[in-house]
């Protein structure tokens, strides 16, 4: 559906760069996310700049993605990486270097959508500079991170206190899955308005390739049993979990099992550490044959999903988690913590199996069963594909937040009267 208003958009992801690879440390899923909606509404009709912050001196300020949506790299702090527990104190320059660029090109905003918390905070800000109509993902709530952590970090009490006044008064705040709305609402606040629109997946990209001839571009025998894990090495991933099921399995043993570990990471930084960790309880647990690190991957993602028997999904917690709706596309069934989000994508007995997060016998339980009956791996993965076919593609993704859009654009906005900076003075 095209728009009915002022088709320009901003999409707000302060530390989650839509241009950059995805697969490491910090560029996840909503790198994916922002990306993907972004250039999915471009397809109809939206005119989107997506901007983030410029964390390197190499990157260029502005990369065109398709026809109406491009990325705009933003100065804010040091051009370097800086984690996201440590950007806060630099996001009011993010906010005056925005407000700089719509001077500069003559633009003015009439909606945006931030994602995470922080950019929640740069929207809040431009709302007190211009009328503006919000929208919110959050991506991660940190009521339910900090629940299952120990050592929360020094910004934990101000995220959290973001995180409320942003449900409690942006135009419209989206959850990815009924759990995350769920969870909103018991640990957040129960005042603010949410709406649920779904992440999506690339349903051309990932299915495009068959198990038979997947494997043979692997190098893998059709008798393998192959168990995938896709994703950063982080310990809230629970890729422990995993490794831990596949050293009690009941095909432990076999030369054919094998366990592929795949994600990026840069060695020394916290990546690296859980990967040196994981290695070390792979070795420990005398998996080192079986088991295999392909890295970071890319174009070849589609055919690693689609030549595993089974792809596992151990997280402590996802609010959506875009790793098990690519595997169902490519018609592998997923094996998941029965938490969040992978409760709404995955369907028990139906497209995969959910067990308990942290559970390894349970986990290897499940492993196994999927692994010894390959015509049930095979009815589960089909009616995984077909699940998200239907629901999940980012075209209905965008759909849904085209006529989100569009039914909060046709609405009179209000604007906040206390300005922290004006645009002369941004510019001077
Ligand atoms: N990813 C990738 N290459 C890798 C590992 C992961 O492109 O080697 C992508 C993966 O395909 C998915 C995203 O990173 O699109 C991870 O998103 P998810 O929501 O599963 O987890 P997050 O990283 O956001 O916690």
């Amino acid at each position: 559906m095209l728009p009915t208003h002022s088709n320009r958009i901003a999409l707000i992801s302060v530390h989650g760069d839509p241009a950059v690879e995805t697969g490491r440390e910090e560029a996840g899923g909503q790198n994916v996310y922002v990306r993907q909606v972004g250039e999915a509404l471009a397809q109809r009709g939206w005119q989107v700049d997506m901007f983030t912050r410029r964390s390197s001196v190499q990157q260029p300020k502005i990369v065109e993605h398709c026809d109406g949506c491009r990325t705009i790299r933003l100065t804010a702090g040091p051009e370097d990486f800086i984690g996201r527990d440590h950007l806060f104190d630099y996001l009011p320059e993010f906010v005056n270097q925005f407000l700089l660029f719509q001077k500069q090109e003559g633009i003015q905003y009439p909606l945006i959508h931030t994602n995470y918390w922080l950019s929640s905070w740069v929207g809040m800000q431009l709302k007190k500079h211009q009328p503006l109509i919000q929208v919110h993902t959050y991506h991660s709530l940190g009521a339910i991170k900090y629940r299952a952590i120990s050592d929360t970090p020094a910004i934990a009490s101000k995220r959290l206190g973001i995180e409320k006044q942003c449900l409690e008064t942006v135009d419209r705040v989206v959850a990815t899955s009924p759990q995350e709305e769920e969870h909103m609402r018991q640990f957040v606040s129960t005042n603010g308005r949410i709406d649920m629109i779904p992440c999506g997946t690339d349903i051309k990209r990932f299915g495009s390739v068959l198990r038979a001839e997947a494997r043979q571009q692997l190098g893998l025998d059709p008798d393998d049993k192959v168990v995938l894990y896709v994703g950063r090495f982080d310990k809230r991933k629970g890729i422990e979990t995993l490794v831990r099921a596949v050293g009690q399995s009941s095909l432990r043993g076999q030369a054919n099992l094998k366990l592929m570990i795949a994600g990026g990471y840069t060695p020394g930084q916290s990546d690296g550490i859980e990967r040196d960790r994981i290695v070390g309880i792979v070795n420990e647990l005398g998996l080192t044959d079986i088991t295999h690190y392909p890295g970071r991957l890319d174009v070849e993602l589609p055919i690693y999903y689609a030549a595993a028997d089974v792809v596992v999904v151990p997280s402590h917690y996802e609010p959506f988690g875009l790793v098990p709706i690519e595997a169902m596309a490519c018609r592998t069934p997923v094996v998941a913590s029965n938490v969040g989000g992978l409760q709404f994508t995955i369907v028990n007995e139906v497209t995969g199996l959910l067990v308990p997060p942290k559970d390894e016998a349970a986990f290897a339980q499940a492993i196994d069963r999927i692994l010894s009956d390959p015509a049930w791996r095979d009815q589960l993965g089909q009616t995984a594909r077909h699940r998200v076919e239907i629901g999940f593609s980012w075209d209905s993704v965008a759909g849904g937040l085209g006529y989100l859009y569009n039914k909060l654009l046709a609405q009179p906005v209000s604007v906040e009267p206390t300005p922290v900076k004006t645009v002369a003075e941004v510019a001077a």
